[in-house]
């Protein structure tokens, strides 16, 4: 959308930087808020270097911004994880999970809401994981998943009648630079889950840009509080 401004957390890499690439392309101007920079920055892009597990740094740098741009497109896509059972799980990893993955999106969108509200157009695509439905070893990462889709809802039906929308996309398996990290594309646990996925591969971050645009496009004010799965298939079922 020429002219708008969208809010990208965690767009320096992986499906981030996909979704910050797509939206300059569709003509928004994108201020990314991540602690790295990204390898390039490019023409359209603002960076800021935001630990958004700060919370006193994260309400700051959005007022900050909020104050100098209508920011009326928020993607809240940074997110992290730590895997343990049951019995290892620490509350440390649990703050560490709530921090970045629930209370950075609300206080991003505390700082934005009242420029939507004033423009009466928002748009808001949370990021959450196919995780919410549930995986073993994600009692902190699926909990926080899973309650981040559940303020989508809650706040698609607080903002529902401004012309604000607000969405969440629940990727399965991306082939991002840290899933390849932890998945070596040889390993038999990976084949194992490529192969379990019903259209037989890992997705791309272009393909959950694709879907956060379709959520911010103009052309889908009738479309709020709902989840939409980027994953293959697989939170249908399992092949094999
Ligand atoms: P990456 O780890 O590749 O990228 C995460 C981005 O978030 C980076 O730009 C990172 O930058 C930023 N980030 C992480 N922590 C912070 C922080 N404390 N403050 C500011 N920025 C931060 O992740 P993916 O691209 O794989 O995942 C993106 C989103 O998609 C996440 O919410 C993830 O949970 C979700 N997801 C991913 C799946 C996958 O298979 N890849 C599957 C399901 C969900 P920096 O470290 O420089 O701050």
């Amino acid at each position: 959308m020429k002219g708008a401004t969208a809010l990208v957390t965690g767009g320096s890499r992986g499906i981030g930087r996909a979704v910050v690439q797509r939206l300059l392309a569709d003509g928004y101007e994108v201020i990314n808020f991540s602690r790295t920079a990204p390898k390039e920055i490019l023409p359209g892009e603002i960076f800021e270097s935001v630990d958004l597990g700060n919370a006193k740094r994260t309400r700051e740098a959005a007022m900050d911004w909020a104050a100098k741009k209508d920011i009326l497109n928020l993607v809240n896509n940074a997110g992290m994880i730590h895997v343990g059972k049951i019995e290892d799980i620490t509350l440390e990893q649990i703050d560490d999970m709530v921090a970045l993955n629930m209370v950075a999106p609300l206080l991003l969108l505390q700082a934005v809401l009242p420029a939507m509200r004033a423009q009466k157009f928002g748009r808001v695509v949370n990021i959450g994981s196919r995780a919410g439905l549930g995986k073993s070893g994600r009692t902190g990462y699926g909990g926080t998943k899973a309650g981040l889709a559940g303020m989508t809802r809650t706040w698609a039906l607080e903002t529902a009648t401004q012309g604000i929308t607000v969405n969440a996309i629940a990727p399965g398996p991306i082939e991002t630079e840290l899933f390849t990290a932890s998945n070596h594309p040889d390993a038999p646990q990976t084949i194992k889950i490529r192969e379990s996925i019903p259209v037989g591969r890992f997705g791309t971050p272009d393909e959950v840009a694709h879907a956060v645009c379709m959520f911010m496009d103009k052309r889908a004010g009738f479309i709020t509080g709902q989840l939409l799965y980027v994953c293959g298939g697989m939170s249908v079922g399992l092949t094999g």
